[in-house]
């Protein structure tokens, strides 16, 4: 593993120090404590795109695509972080918090390839995606008939 520290990415606010074991999450102000990511399925058809579509009437919701890969993004706080952005549990956290590590984290990576936060954009996509696989099924439909 490589020994050079990861750089931050721009505009993240830098907290005080913090007595943690990880180095680089050591000036973090916790940034993946406040957010809850639940990988989904694409949606295939119009009755799921309305079901997604729906999740972001919530403004704490957010959906984003990475590795083609879905998921709904919640904004929010774990209840188990102190005022001071630090985990009081941090010696008996979740396995999947202990798995979250730099420098695959929020903080130094770009993490999502496509983020929507209105039901406008996602809509958009989906109208985008659907007069995509039209054109291409004409075409296809154009080469056969040759
Ligand atoms: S894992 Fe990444 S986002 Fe989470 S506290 Fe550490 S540096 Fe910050
Ligand atoms: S349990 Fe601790 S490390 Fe895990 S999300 Fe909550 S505050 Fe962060």
């Amino acid at each position: 593993m490589s020994t050079k520290r990861p750089k931050p990415r721009k505009n993240e606010p830098v907290f005080e120090e913090r007595d943690t074991d990880i180095v680089e999450c050591g000036d973090c102000p916790a940034t993946c404590c406040h957010n809850l990511s639940i990988t989904i399925l694409k949606p295939t058809n119009r009755h799921e795109e309305q079901e997604l579509l729906w999740h972001l009437n919530y403004d704490t919701v957010r959906v984003y695509i990475q590795n083609k890969r879905w998921h709904v993004y919640v904004k929010g706080r774990c209840m188990y972080l102190n005022d001071k952005n630090l985990c009081t549990i941090y010696d008996n956290r979740f396995d999947k918090c202990r798995n979250h590590m730099p420098p695959s984290c929020e903080r130094f990576t770009t993490w999502y390839d496509k983020m929507f936060t209105t039901r406008e954009e996602l809509q958009k996509y989906f109208d985008s995606e659907r007069r995509k696989r039209s054109r291409k099924r004409a075409k296809q439909k154009a080469a056969k008939a040759k």
